[in-house]
Protein backbone atom coordinates (compact mmCIF):
# COMPACT_ATOMS: atom_id res chain seq x y z
CA UNK A 1 0.00 0.00 0.00
CA UNK A 2 1.26 3.51 -0.93
CA UNK A 3 2.05 6.01 2.08
CA UNK A 4 -0.71 8.83 1.63
CA UNK A 5 0.87 11.77 1.49
CA UNK A 6 -1.32 13.86 4.25
CA UNK A 7 -1.13 17.52 3.53
CA UNK A 8 -3.63 18.28 6.46
CA UNK A 9 -0.53 16.56 8.97
CA UNK A 10 1.89 18.98 7.82
CA UNK A 11 0.09 21.95 7.54
CA UNK A 12 -0.61 21.39 10.90
CA UNK A 13 2.95 20.81 12.19
CA UNK A 14 3.91 24.05 10.07
CA UNK A 15 1.56 26.01 11.78
CA UNK A 16 2.98 25.32 14.65
CA UNK A 17 5.67 26.74 14.04
CA UNK A 18 4.62 29.71 12.04
CA UNK A 19 2.94 30.45 15.32
CA UNK A 20 6.03 29.73 17.52
CA UNK A 21 7.83 32.38 15.34
CA UNK A 22 4.76 34.80 15.69
CA UNK A 23 5.03 34.87 19.30
CA UNK A 24 8.41 35.44 19.32
CA UNK A 25 8.17 38.46 16.92
CA UNK A 26 5.52 39.76 19.02
CA UNK A 27 7.73 39.59 21.99
CA UNK A 28 10.47 41.19 19.88
CA UNK A 29 9.10 43.61 17.66
CA UNK A 30 5.85 44.49 19.10
CA UNK A 31 4.44 43.34 15.62
CA UNK A 32 2.00 41.10 14.81
CA UNK A 33 1.78 39.87 11.28
CA UNK A 34 -1.46 40.99 9.02
CA UNK A 35 -2.55 39.41 6.19
CA UNK A 36 -5.80 41.13 3.89
CA UNK A 37 -7.33 39.19 1.62
CA UNK A 38 -9.79 40.70 -1.44
CA UNK A 39 -13.01 38.82 -2.22
CA UNK A 40 -14.96 40.40 -5.49
CA UNK A 41 -18.20 39.15 -5.58
CA UNK A 42 -20.09 36.22 -4.32
CA UNK A 43 -18.87 32.88 -5.54
CA UNK A 44 -19.28 29.96 -3.29
CA UNK A 45 -15.84 28.47 -3.99
CA UNK A 46 -13.54 31.61 -3.46
CA UNK A 47 -15.88 32.72 -0.55
CA UNK A 48 -14.78 29.00 1.50
CA UNK A 49 -10.99 29.29 0.15
CA UNK A 50 -11.19 33.16 1.33
CA UNK A 51 -12.45 32.26 4.69
CA UNK A 52 -10.40 29.13 5.39
CA UNK A 53 -6.97 32.03 5.14
CA UNK A 54 -9.05 34.13 7.20
CA UNK A 55 -9.35 31.45 9.88
CA UNK A 56 -5.46 29.72 9.23
CA UNK A 57 -4.64 33.44 10.20
CA UNK A 58 -6.21 33.34 13.32
CA UNK A 59 -5.04 29.62 14.05
CA UNK A 60 -1.75 31.23 14.34
CA UNK A 61 -2.05 34.56 15.36
CA UNK A 62 -1.84 36.59 12.60
CA UNK A 63 -4.04 39.69 12.71
CA UNK A 64 -6.49 39.22 9.45
CA UNK A 65 -8.90 41.71 7.60
CA UNK A 66 -11.33 40.24 4.68
CA UNK A 67 -11.60 43.37 2.02
CA UNK A 68 -15.25 42.29 0.72
CA UNK A 69 -16.27 44.11 -2.33
CA UNK A 70 -19.06 44.21 -5.26
CA UNK A 71 -18.91 41.76 -8.45
CA UNK A 72 -19.80 45.25 -10.65
CA UNK A 73 -16.72 46.88 -9.01
CA UNK A 74 -15.05 48.70 -12.07
CA UNK A 75 -11.27 47.66 -12.56
CA UNK A 76 -10.25 51.53 -10.92
CA UNK A 77 -12.06 51.13 -8.37
CA UNK A 78 -10.20 47.90 -7.46
CA UNK A 79 -6.71 49.05 -8.43
CA UNK A 80 -7.91 51.94 -6.12
CA UNK A 81 -8.08 49.74 -3.45
CA UNK A 82 -4.94 48.12 -4.11
CA UNK A 83 -3.31 50.79 -3.88
CA UNK A 84 -5.07 51.43 -0.24
CA UNK A 85 -3.54 47.86 0.89
CA UNK A 86 -0.15 49.08 -1.09
CA UNK A 87 0.28 52.13 0.99
CA UNK A 88 -1.05 50.54 4.07
CA UNK A 89 1.61 50.58 6.57
CA UNK A 90 -0.06 48.07 9.08
CA UNK A 91 -0.38 45.40 6.24
CA UNK A 92 2.14 42.73 5.83
CA UNK A 93 0.60 41.14 2.40
CA UNK A 94 -2.43 40.75 0.86
CA UNK A 95 -3.83 37.84 -1.69
CA UNK A 96 -6.43 39.04 -4.68
CA UNK A 97 -8.54 36.23 -4.72
CA UNK A 98 -9.05 34.71 -8.56
CA UNK A 99 -10.88 34.27 -10.72
CA UNK A 100 -11.73 37.68 -11.05
CA UNK A 101 -15.09 39.00 -12.77
CA UNK A 102 -14.68 38.90 -16.46
CA UNK A 103 -14.73 42.99 -17.18
CA UNK A 104 -11.47 42.98 -15.07
CA UNK A 105 -8.06 42.00 -16.54
CA UNK A 106 -6.24 39.89 -14.04
CA UNK A 107 -2.86 40.71 -15.61
CA UNK A 108 -3.32 44.31 -14.64
CA UNK A 109 -4.43 43.39 -10.80
CA UNK A 110 -1.98 41.10 -10.52
CA UNK A 111 1.05 43.70 -11.40
CA UNK A 112 -0.57 46.56 -9.44
CA UNK A 113 0.18 45.13 -6.12
CA UNK A 114 3.37 46.12 -4.52
CA UNK A 115 5.33 42.74 -5.00
CA UNK A 116 6.77 43.47 -1.25
CA UNK A 117 3.20 42.75 -0.22
CA UNK A 118 2.52 40.02 -3.00
CA UNK A 119 2.37 37.15 -0.90
CA UNK A 120 0.76 34.84 -3.72
CA UNK A 121 4.33 35.18 -5.07
CA UNK A 122 1.98 36.01 -8.22
CA UNK A 123 3.72 39.07 -9.40
CA UNK A 124 6.07 39.21 -12.73
CA UNK A 125 8.90 40.68 -10.56
CA UNK A 126 8.45 37.69 -7.79
CA UNK A 127 8.68 34.81 -10.68
CA UNK A 128 11.51 36.24 -12.18
CA UNK A 129 13.27 35.98 -9.22
CA UNK A 130 12.40 32.68 -8.43
CA UNK A 131 13.22 31.65 -11.74
CA UNK A 132 16.74 32.93 -10.97
CA UNK A 133 16.55 31.61 -7.97
CA UNK A 134 16.83 34.11 -5.81
CA UNK A 135 15.05 34.72 -2.08
CA UNK A 136 11.85 35.68 -2.86
CA UNK A 137 7.89 34.78 -2.21
CA UNK A 138 7.35 31.55 -3.99
CA UNK A 139 4.05 30.67 -5.21
CA UNK A 140 1.68 29.21 -2.60
CA UNK A 141 0.95 26.06 -4.11
CA UNK A 142 3.79 24.59 -5.65
CA UNK A 143 6.28 25.76 -2.52
CA UNK A 144 3.08 23.81 -0.31
CA UNK A 145 4.22 20.74 -2.78
CA UNK A 146 7.53 21.10 -1.99
CA UNK A 147 6.49 21.50 1.44
CA UNK A 148 5.04 17.55 1.23
CA UNK A 149 7.72 16.05 -0.89
CA UNK A 150 10.31 17.68 2.24
CA UNK A 151 8.51 16.63 5.06
CA UNK A 152 8.23 13.18 3.35
CA UNK A 153 11.70 12.86 2.12
CA UNK A 154 10.56 12.02 -0.94
CA UNK A 155 13.92 11.69 -3.55
CA UNK A 156 13.64 13.79 -6.20
CA UNK A 157 17.58 14.60 -7.47
CA UNK A 158 17.77 12.81 -10.97
CA UNK A 159 14.35 12.03 -11.12
CA UNK A 160 11.93 12.52 -14.14
CA UNK A 161 9.23 14.77 -13.01
CA UNK A 162 6.27 15.06 -15.47
CA UNK A 163 3.54 18.04 -14.43
CA UNK A 164 0.38 17.81 -16.20
CA UNK A 165 -1.16 21.30 -16.54
CA UNK A 166 1.30 24.84 -17.38
CA UNK A 167 -0.74 27.90 -15.83
CA UNK A 168 0.65 30.52 -14.31
CA UNK A 169 0.06 29.76 -10.49
CA UNK A 170 0.38 26.32 -10.08
CA UNK A 171 2.11 24.39 -13.43
CA UNK A 172 4.81 26.68 -14.41
CA UNK A 173 6.16 27.36 -11.28
CA UNK A 174 6.07 24.09 -10.49
CA UNK A 175 8.07 22.81 -12.84
CA UNK A 176 10.74 25.59 -12.51
CA UNK A 177 10.97 24.52 -8.51
CA UNK A 178 11.35 20.62 -9.24
CA UNK A 179 14.34 21.46 -12.20
CA UNK A 180 16.54 23.48 -9.54
CA UNK A 181 19.91 22.51 -8.38
CA UNK A 182 18.32 22.40 -4.39
CA UNK A 183 16.08 20.23 -2.47
CA UNK A 184 13.38 19.25 -3.62
CA UNK A 185 14.56 19.52 -7.48
CA UNK A 186 17.07 19.05 -9.48
CA UNK A 187 14.53 16.51 -11.48
CA UNK A 188 14.62 16.10 -15.29
CA UNK A 189 11.37 18.12 -16.30
CA UNK A 190 8.76 17.44 -18.28
CA UNK A 191 5.73 19.62 -18.59
CA UNK A 192 2.87 18.90 -20.41
CA UNK A 193 -0.60 20.98 -21.06
CA UNK A 194 -3.41 20.51 -23.51
CA UNK A 195 -2.00 20.48 -26.54
CA UNK A 196 0.49 17.18 -25.63
CA UNK A 197 0.64 14.58 -27.50
CA UNK A 198 0.81 11.09 -26.34
CA UNK A 199 0.12 12.42 -22.75
CA UNK A 200 0.00 8.83 -21.59
CA UNK A 201 3.43 7.76 -22.70
CA UNK A 202 4.62 10.83 -20.97
CA UNK A 203 3.20 10.24 -18.06
CA UNK A 204 4.09 6.45 -17.73
CA UNK A 205 7.63 7.47 -17.73
CA UNK A 206 7.56 9.70 -14.21
CA UNK A 207 8.92 8.93 -11.07
CA UNK A 208 7.21 12.26 -9.63
CA UNK A 209 3.84 13.64 -11.29
CA UNK A 210 2.19 16.02 -10.45
CA UNK A 211 -1.49 16.97 -12.11
CA UNK A 212 -3.00 20.31 -12.12
CA UNK A 213 -4.95 20.20 -15.18
CA UNK A 214 -8.44 20.76 -13.56
CA UNK A 215 -10.55 17.41 -14.93
CA UNK A 216 -11.69 15.52 -12.19
CA UNK A 217 -10.63 12.03 -11.78
CA UNK A 218 -8.53 12.12 -15.12
CA UNK A 219 -5.26 10.63 -14.46
CA UNK A 220 -5.91 6.87 -14.09
CA UNK A 221 -3.73 3.97 -12.63
CA UNK A 222 -2.58 3.13 -16.62
CA UNK A 223 -1.37 6.39 -16.70
CA UNK A 224 0.85 6.18 -13.66
CA UNK A 225 4.41 3.91 -13.29
CA UNK A 226 5.07 1.72 -10.81
CA UNK A 227 6.23 2.98 -7.25
CA UNK A 228 5.37 6.66 -8.68
CA UNK A 229 4.93 9.72 -6.44
CA UNK A 230 1.58 11.31 -7.58
CA UNK A 231 0.69 14.75 -6.50
CA UNK A 232 -2.97 15.83 -7.13
CA UNK A 233 -3.62 19.71 -6.91
CA UNK A 234 -6.93 19.31 -8.71
CA UNK A 235 -10.14 20.03 -6.59
CA UNK A 236 -13.48 19.50 -7.72
CA UNK A 237 -17.00 20.12 -5.83
CA UNK A 238 -19.45 16.91 -7.46
CA UNK A 239 -22.82 17.14 -6.07
CA UNK A 240 -23.74 14.32 -3.67
CA UNK A 241 -27.18 14.16 -2.15
CA UNK A 242 -25.33 12.21 1.02
CA UNK A 243 -23.34 14.92 2.50
CA UNK A 244 -24.75 17.29 4.64
CA UNK A 245 -22.88 20.12 2.30
CA UNK A 246 -24.63 18.39 -0.86
CA UNK A 247 -21.34 17.83 -2.72
CA UNK A 248 -17.99 16.31 -2.23
CA UNK A 249 -14.34 16.85 -3.21
CA UNK A 250 -12.70 15.16 -6.02
CA UNK A 251 -9.58 15.34 -7.48
CA UNK A 252 -7.75 15.21 -10.54
CA UNK A 253 -6.70 11.90 -9.65
CA UNK A 254 -8.58 8.83 -9.81
CA UNK A 255 -7.48 8.02 -6.24
CA UNK A 256 -8.44 4.43 -5.49
CA UNK A 257 -7.40 2.99 -8.54
CA UNK A 258 -4.09 5.08 -8.85
CA UNK A 259 -3.06 4.21 -5.44
CA UNK A 260 -2.93 0.87 -5.94
CA UNK A 261 0.59 1.62 -7.89
CA UNK A 262 2.18 4.37 -5.75
CA UNK A 263 4.95 4.55 -3.18
CA UNK A 264 3.27 8.01 -2.15
CA UNK A 265 0.12 9.43 -3.19
CA UNK A 266 -1.49 12.94 -1.85
CA UNK A 267 -5.31 12.58 -1.50
CA UNK A 268 -8.44 15.06 -2.12
CA UNK A 269 -9.48 16.82 0.17
CA UNK A 270 -6.57 16.83 3.01
CA UNK A 271 -3.43 17.30 0.66
CA UNK A 272 -2.55 19.91 -1.43
CA UNK A 273 -5.26 22.23 -0.52
CA UNK A 274 -4.14 22.64 3.30
CA UNK A 275 -0.24 22.75 2.07
CA UNK A 276 -1.59 25.99 -0.21
CA UNK A 277 -3.07 27.94 2.63
CA UNK A 278 -0.19 27.26 5.11
CA UNK A 279 2.27 28.62 2.45
CA UNK A 280 0.35 31.47 2.16
CA UNK A 281 0.77 32.22 6.11
CA UNK A 282 4.94 31.27 5.33
CA UNK A 283 4.98 34.00 2.69
CA UNK A 284 2.85 36.45 5.30
CA UNK A 285 5.20 36.09 7.61
CA UNK A 286 8.71 36.20 5.18
CA UNK A 287 7.11 39.61 4.39
CA UNK A 288 6.48 40.51 8.13
CA UNK A 289 10.20 39.93 8.80
CA UNK A 290 11.21 41.72 5.52
CA UNK A 291 10.20 45.12 7.55
CA UNK A 292 11.69 44.62 10.49
P1 LIG B 1 -5.90 26.14 -15.26
O1 LIG B 1 -7.25 25.85 -15.83
O2 LIG B 1 -5.42 27.55 -15.20
O3 LIG B 1 -4.82 25.31 -16.08
C1 LIG B 1 -5.04 24.01 -16.47
C2 LIG B 1 -3.87 23.53 -17.30
O4 LIG B 1 -4.10 22.18 -17.66
C3 LIG B 1 -3.64 24.31 -18.57
O5 LIG B 1 -2.30 24.72 -18.63
C4 LIG B 1 -3.96 23.33 -19.70
O6 LIG B 1 -3.08 23.46 -20.81
C5 LIG B 1 -3.75 21.98 -19.03
N1 LIG B 1 -4.61 20.95 -19.58
C6 LIG B 1 -5.94 21.01 -19.82
N2 LIG B 1 -6.36 19.85 -20.37
C7 LIG B 1 -5.28 19.06 -20.48
C8 LIG B 1 -5.08 17.75 -20.98
N3 LIG B 1 -6.09 17.03 -21.49
N4 LIG B 1 -3.84 17.22 -20.94
C9 LIG B 1 -2.80 17.94 -20.43
N5 LIG B 1 -2.94 19.19 -19.92
C10 LIG B 1 -4.17 19.74 -19.97
O7 LIG B 1 -5.88 25.45 -13.83
P2 LIG B 1 -5.04 25.73 -12.49
O8 LIG B 1 -5.40 27.06 -11.95
O9 LIG B 1 -3.61 25.37 -12.67
O10 LIG B 1 -5.74 24.63 -11.54
C11 LIG B 1 -5.72 23.25 -11.85
C12 LIG B 1 -6.54 22.50 -10.82
O11 LIG B 1 -5.96 22.68 -9.53
C13 LIG B 1 -7.99 22.98 -10.66
O12 LIG B 1 -8.81 21.88 -10.33
C14 LIG B 1 -7.92 23.95 -9.49
O13 LIG B 1 -9.16 24.06 -8.80
C15 LIG B 1 -6.90 23.26 -8.63
N6 LIG B 1 -6.15 24.12 -7.72
C16 LIG B 1 -6.01 23.68 -6.45
C17 LIG B 1 -5.26 24.41 -5.54
C18 LIG B 1 -5.09 23.87 -4.15
O14 LIG B 1 -4.72 24.61 -3.27
N7 LIG B 1 -5.32 22.58 -3.94
C19 LIG B 1 -4.67 25.60 -5.93
C20 LIG B 1 -4.80 26.04 -7.25
C21 LIG B 1 -5.54 25.27 -8.15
Amino acid sequence: MPTIISGKDVADKLKQEIAAEVTQLKDKSGRTPHLAAVLVGNDGASRTYVNAKVKACDVVGFKSTLVGLDENISEEHLLNEINKLNNDPDLDGFIVQLPLPKHIDEQKITEAIAPEKDVDGFHPSNLGKMLLGLPTFLPATPLGITEMLKHYEIPTEGNHCVVIGRSHIVGSPMSVLMWQNTYPGNCTVTITHSKTKNLKEITQQADILIVALGKPEFVTADMVKEGATVIDVGIHRVEDASKKSGFRLLGDVKFDDVAQKCAYISPVPGGVGPMTIVSLLKNTLLAAKNKL
